[in-house]
């Protein structure tokens, strides 16, 4: 890390310094618990030469996933978007299913991969959650369920969601990958709706390396669900369903339960450094965080500033490129929604129509990094770069547009 106080646009990295950082910053660098206690459990499964199909590494894991959450079952897989295939599957939805389009793309592909029509609902600009008034005018006879996703950990209206559902005769599910400990009045997300998804991908902040689950307290789903994530094998030789292969192995169970005994820590890492973020760039014009309802439960994974061009100057995408020569890899999350990506913006070119918070938010939203990779230092330097850039927003626009403004004289001429 640079040790020199960052005061000129002329060290900022775009232009001619050196990058503030000599490493790179992610977003959604992983989370480990400890090692020793990790290498141990994968010692045991070894000699124990159980390495996957329901091994009693992934039973306990299941077991603690269920008892943290309090829900009746917890079925655990390789990932959460086979988790959401299954699920969808399960729950027999079809035709079509009413979706955000703010969110990671697998939510809209796990139905598209079965041939059910996501159709793109637009978003609450503070919740930044499906917005359950423009549901029901996207409610169609071929409408058989909502997924809502509970973005950055904060969940969204289930109760709205809820009723919604229940007068339409909707399935309900809930995409809970970024939810993983965090609450809805007072109660853990993983109990609402008919069922709910859980992600512990390497880059959130619980992690099995790959992994996800279902969650559901309905008996009958979590066992048509245990069948279809096993090729539907009710027994040896006895397969009584369609299934595909979605489950999850020893070693990400054993990676499951070391973290669990860290949870508390990564949270409170998370928190710390949520807090870090939020007073120093308290007072900077036009950059807000997104902040997180503190009488809940939460994890605080998600750092996400919202960039308001007229008073920033830069744009949401010139901040995240000078972060970016800064080794601060800055992500624009969600970007560019679902909708505008393939296969979704051929099928439904015009679907941004209806989704004008959704294109508002995809142009200003940003991530920062945060989690156990990430020290306090990191974060003031992190924060004093924004201020830099917001504070000289003139002189570092003309800059970035100088190579276009001379050579553009020079074309005319010739
Ligand atoms: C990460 C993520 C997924 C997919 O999770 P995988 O475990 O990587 O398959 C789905 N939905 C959302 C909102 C996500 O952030």
């Amino acid at each position: 890390m640079k040790l020199t106080q960052l005061t000129a646009t002329n060290e900022l990295a775009i232009f001619s310094g050196s990058p503030a950082f000599e490493q790179k910053l992610h977003v959604g660098r992983p989370n480990i618990g400890k090692r020793e206690a990790l290498l141990d459990r994968i010692n045991d499964l070894l000699d124990r030469r159980w390495l996957t199909n329901n091994g009693p590494y992934v039973q306990e894991f299941e077991q603690s996933i269920a008892d943290k959450v309090g829900v009746k079952h917890c079925i655990a897989m390789c990932n959460a978007t086979v988790a959401l295939e299954i699920v969808i599957r399960a729950a027999g939805l079809t035709g079509e299913v009413i979706v955000p389009s703010f969110t990671f793309v697998a939510t809209a592909h796990a139905l598209q991969w079965q041939e059910i029509t996501p159709v793109f609902c637009d978003i609450d600009s503070q919740t930044h959650n499906i917005n359950p008034s423009q549901i029901e005018r996207m409610i169609t006879p071929r409408t058989t369920g909502i997924i809502g996703v509970h973005l950055w950990g904060r969940s969204c209206d289930i109760d709205a969601l809820t009723d919604i559902a229940q007068r339409h005769n909707l399935k309900l599910l809930f995409d809970a990958a970024h939810a993983f400990g965090c609450s809805y009045q007072g109660k853990m997300i993983g109990s609402f709706g008919n069922a709910e998804v859980f992600s512990f991908h390497a880059t959130k902040f619980f992690n099995t390396l790959e992994g996800g689950a279902v969650v559901t307290n309905d008996d009958e789903l979590a066992t048509k669900i245990r069948l279809m994530k096993n090729f539907g094998f009710a027994g040896y030789d006895k397969v009584i369903y369609l299934g595909t292969n979605g489950k999850m192995n020893e070693v990400s169970a054993v990676m499951g339960l070391t973290g669990l005994e860290s949870l508390e820590e990564f949270i409170a890492t998370n928190y710390r450094n949520y807090q870090q973020y939020k007073q120093e760039l308290a007072d900077i014009p036009g950059v807000q965080l997104t902040t997180y309802d503190e009488t809940e439960k939460c994890n605080y994974q998600y750092i996400i500033l919202e960039i308001e061009e007229c008073l920033t100057q830069v744009s949401r995408d010139q901040l995240v490129e000078i972060l970016n020569a800064e080794n601060v890899l800055a992500r624009r999350y969600f970007f560019p929604g679902c909708h505008r990506m393939e296969p979704y913006r051929s099928y439904y070119p015009h679907a941004g129509l209806l989704l004008p918070e959704t294109e508002r938010l995809t142009t200003r939203l940003m991530s920062l990094p945060t989690g156990t990779g990430v020290g306090a230092a990191e974060i003031s330097k992190i924060c004093q770069i924004i201020r830099l850039v917001v504070t000289h927003s003139s002189e570092i626009k003309a800059r970035l547009l100088q190579p276009v403004a001379t050579k553009t004289p020079t074309a005319i001429a010739s």
